[in-house]
């Protein structure tokens, strides 16, 4: 797809309006051992909170809105950080705001935000164009350098863990993701907690309803992952649930931003935090 293609196919998402459905009244559906689940994901955030300082890196998106919300339900110390890449849906930037303001109620878990270096990022666009992540997938990968692995260096800094809201149901790239991944001590100093590694998109929609927990108004619109908005868009019926991020890009393995690189195999051991 042309960049110019790709960008038409944006706007028009946008501006005419994507179909819309209510995203609880579509996939809200427990698995059978639900309640097993939301035990262990539960006692994996006490684990983490129990370890040392731990951030939950959230996107906003609808699994993050639920282990926020177990967060303060268990009123656990843990900060929640989202990085704006400055290229974030207004939904999305909507959201941030309602999060910043419920948890105000919740001194335990506040919330950071971190933004890129603005220097680094106008001298990206002035030199490549504000285009330039259709072009190429280095061109891409050294945008999401500057607007999301460089802020997350940052927020991570002098933490002993972080929690993320994959799951392995979500791509083939993640269907090994471990709850408890040690992976990334030798590198980031940092073990990484899944707590909804084990939960299918019935479960975490089964609790948004249970809970009636705040999400993203354009999960409604078919996007089951967001992310900035030139590189989302919404999936149509059949689609991967990925397929949205970076959907001009064929290459099989190319669709992650490097926040979540591979673990290595070597520490890859199952572990769960006790119950
Ligand atoms: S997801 Fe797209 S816009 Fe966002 S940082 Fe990466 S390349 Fe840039």
């Amino acid at each position: 797809m042309t960049s110019a293609a790709a960008v038409s196919l944006l706007r028009g998402a946008a501006e005419s309006g994507s179909p819309s459905a209510p995203a609880v009244n579509l996939h809200a559906r427990a698995s059978a051992d639900f309640g097993a689940k939301l035990q262990r994901a539960v006692a994996t955030l006490q684990a983490a909170a129990a370890a040392g300082p731990v951030k939950q890196a959230s996107s906003l998106g609808a699994e993050d809105m639920v282990i926020t919300h177990l967060i303060n339900r268990h009123a656990l110390p843990i900060t929640i950080f989202v990085l704006d890449t400055g290229l974030l849906h207004a939904e999305t930037l909507a959201l941030l705001e309602n999060l910043k303001a419920q948890q105000q109620a919740h001194p335990h878990a506040p919330i950071e935000v971190y933004r890129p270096v603005q220097e680094a990022a106008e001298q990206f666009v002035a030199r490549e164009g504000h285009d330039a992540m259709y072009r190429s997938i280095e061109l891409r990968k050294a945008c999401c350098g500057i607007r999301k692995m460089e802020p997350l260096s940052r927020a991570l800094a002098g933490q002993a863990g972080w929690i993320t809201g994959l799951r392995r149901e979500q791509s083939s790239a993640r269907a090994e993701v471990l709850t408890i991944d040690r992976s990334e001590e030798a590198t980031r100093g940092l073990t990484k907690y899944s707590p909804l590694a084990d939960w299918t998109w019935g479960d975490v929609w089964h609790y948004i309803a249970l809970h009636q927990v705040a999400y993203n108004p354009l999960h409604d619109r078919f996007y089951p992952s967001i992310g900035c908005a030139p590189c989302t868009r919404a999936v149509t019926l059949g689609e991967d649930f990925r397929a949205g991020r970076w959907w001009w890009e064929s290459e099989s393995g190319a669709k992650e931003c490097g926040l979540h690189v591979s673990h290595n195999p070597a520490n890859a051991k199952h572990e769960e935090a006790p119950a």
